[in-house]
Formats: structure tokens, C-alpha cells, sequence
């Protein structure tokens, strides 16, 4: 029984050796060489090209090679009733909490405005906003939300989330429903969007969003391109509404080079990097995974198809 791998933005090698070092009988192959479509018993994909696990007759497991699995829900041809199942890796968590945590400080000491201040070689003091005035609204609060929001609560930013179901689990205040997110917005000097791309989710960066979050808000995308109305966070920034952004994650990847958001002098732009999978730090889940669908058992964070995440 075998292993297929589809993805063009990871390495085939880095990921067979690390699969290896926990199970050195694995039989691994790269899609589209799959040989005999019978031997596949879980495809480790990224972007997998439509249709392509369509007729592989014994797949047991669908396992995303990064934290979501909205690039694997897109496939029309997608066979029934195979678990789907995504990452959770304190690796990539650790780099998504660095990110945040960049992000977040480098708009509190206003980082952009000293920049551009030295390219005028001018001495610009900036006087201190104190950190509880610099409150962060996070738009999911999940595996990687929550460690986020730990992080920056130890800095000393106020913190609130926003979650689908209602979550009293945490010392961190959590909203859910429509009023929650307005309650949300209404308190996000920062916010930080987190959420899994789903029907429900795409795009709740809008119009609407930001004109609820107070002026001179600042947002940071780092989950999907297309939970951000694009046209909307331009004018909201353009008419002095919001201060700025910081997005990780885009409509079109990369980014065409002739797009606005490359030199607007409020927007950082960073390519999709906020946290990259590593496949020595991830792979012993994978072997687990497939362990337990041989067995006749769920694997680990397995999709809830319903809810999309
Ligand atoms: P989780 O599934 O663990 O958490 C998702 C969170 O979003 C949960 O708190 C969930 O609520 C909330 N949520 C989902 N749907 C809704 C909704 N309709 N309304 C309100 N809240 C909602 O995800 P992770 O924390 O592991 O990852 C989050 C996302 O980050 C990933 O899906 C991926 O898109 C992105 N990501 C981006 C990377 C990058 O490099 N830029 C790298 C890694 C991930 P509840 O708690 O009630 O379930």
C-alpha cells in the first residue's frame, strides 16, 4: 500500500525522507506517477489538481499538508466518504505566533511611519502609545489563534476573539454570532484575521467590516486571500479610515506584480509565509494519521465536512 504525494510548493524528497525516518517501509509516490491507483491508500496533498483523486479505488485518508483544507474542498471531483484530515503542528504554530506577534508590534511602535522617516533621514520621535490602548480583535480563535492570543496577551495587548460556536474555555473574552462580531470589531485597534476559509467566512474582510472597527483600526490578514474584499480595504485605507494592513495571504498567488497593494505606502505585503509547513516537524503525524485509518479508526483533526474546517 502506498503514499501519494501532490503538491508543487513542497519537496517531494525533504517530505520522503522525513515519512521514512518514522516508517521506512512506506512505498512513497509523487503525483502523477502513481503507478497502480489501487496501491494508494492516502494522498498528502496541496493544491491538488481537480479530479486527481477521483479514482483511487482503496484511499482511506485525504491529508492536507497545511493547517486548512479549503484548497482541498475546491475539488468537485472529490471522492465521498474518504476523512479528510489537516495539520496542527507547533511548528507552524510557533511561526504563525512570531508573525502576529511582528505584526502587532510593528503597528503599535508604528514601524512604517519610522521607515519612512529615516528615508527622509529625519529624526522623528514618536511618543508611546501604551499597550492597552492598542486592543487586538482575532477573527478565529483556534490551534493557532489561541496560542497567538496567549502571546500577545503576556505582551500586555488587550484581547478579544471571535469564534463560531460560543467558547468559555479560555481566559481570553470570546464572541460568537453576528452581534458578537460587531462587539469585536468595535473594540480592534488590531485585527487579526484567522479564520478558516469557508462559505461562511469568505469575504468578511468587506465595507461593512471595517467601517464598524474604529478609525485608524489596522488590519492583518493572515488566513486566505479570499476572506479580504480587496477593493474595499483600498478605500477604507484611502479615505483615512483604517491606517493601514498587513497581508500575508492574496486572491491571485502570487501576487501580480502590477497590483496596487505592492507600493501603497499603508500596506505590507509579505508572500504567503506566515507560517510555511516543515516536513521533519510534521511528518510523524502524517504516520500516525495513516496508522490509525489502517486500523479502521478517525484520523487526528479530521475536516468537519459540514462545517468546512
Ligand atoms: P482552527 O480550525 O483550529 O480554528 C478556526 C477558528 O475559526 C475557530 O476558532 C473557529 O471557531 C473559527 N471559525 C470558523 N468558522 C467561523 C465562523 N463562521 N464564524 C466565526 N468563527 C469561525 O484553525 P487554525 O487556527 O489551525 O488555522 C486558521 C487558519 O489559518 C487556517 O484555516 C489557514 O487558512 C490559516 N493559516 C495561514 C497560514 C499562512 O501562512 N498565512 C499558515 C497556517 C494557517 P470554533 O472555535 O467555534 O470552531
Amino acid at each position: 500500500m502506498a503514499l501519494l504525494f501532490i503538491s508543487n510548493d513542497d519537496s517531494p524528497v525533504e517530505w520522503q525522507d522525513a515519512l521514512t525516518s518514522f516508517d521506512p517501509d512506506l512505498d512513497f509516490r509523487t503525483w502523477p506517477d502513481l503507478g497502480t491507483a489501487s496501491d494508494i491508500e492516502i494522498a498528502l496533498v496541496w493544491k491538488q489538481p481537480p479530479g486527481s483523486l477521483a479514482d483511487l479505488p482503496r484511499l482511506k485518508l485525504i491529508q492536507s499538508l497545511g493547517a486548512g483544507a479549503d484548497h482541498i474542498l475546491t475539488d468537485p471531483q472529490l471522492p465521498g466518504g474518504v476523512p479528510i484530515a489537516r495539520l496542527v503542528d507547533s511548528n507552524l504554530t510557533q511561526q504563525m505566533v512570531e508573525f502576529a506577534v511582528l505584526a502587532v508590534l510593528s503597528r503599535h511602535r508604528r514601524m512604517k511611519q519610522l521607515q519612512l522617516a529615516q528615508t527622509q533621514s529625519l529624526w522623528n520621535v514618536i511618543q508611546p502609545i501604551p499597550t492597552h490602548h492598542s486592543r487586538v480583535g482575532m477573527l478565529g480563535f483556534g490551534e493557532i489563534g489561541r496560542e497567538i492570543g496567549n502571546a500577545l496577551t503576556r505582551l500586555g495587548f488587550p484581547v478579544t476573539a471571535w469564534t463560531r460556536t460560543a467558547r468559555e474555555d479560555s481566559n481570553i473574552v470570546c464572541q460568537s454570532g453576528e452581534n458578537g462580531l460587531v462587539a469585536v470589531l468595535h473594540s480592534s485597534d488590531i485585527l487579526i484575521c484567522l479564520l478558516p476559509f469557508t462559505e461562511e467566512t469568505k469575504n468578511i474582510l468587506n465595507a461593512d467590516t471595517f467601517a464598524t472597527l474604529p478609525k485608524g483600526a489596522y488590519v492583518i490578514n493572515m488566513a486566505r486571500g479570499g476572506h479580504l474584499a480587496e477593493s474595499d480595504l483600498l478605500s477604507a485605507i484611502d479615505s483615512g479610515h483604517l491606517s493601514g494592513a498587513w497581508l500575508d495571504v492574496f486572491n491571485e498567488e502570487p501576487l501580480p506584480s502590477d497590483h496596487l497593494f505592492w507600493k501603497h505606502p499603508k500596506v505590507i505585503v509579505t508572500p504567503h509565509l506566515a507560517g510555511l509547513t516543515v516536513a521533519s516537524s510534521a511528518a510523524e503525524q502524517v504516520i500516525k494519521n495513516l496508522r490509525l485509518v489502517r486500523s479502521g479508526k478517525a484520523p487526528n483533526n479530521a475536516v468537519n465536512l459540514k462545517h468546512g474546517y
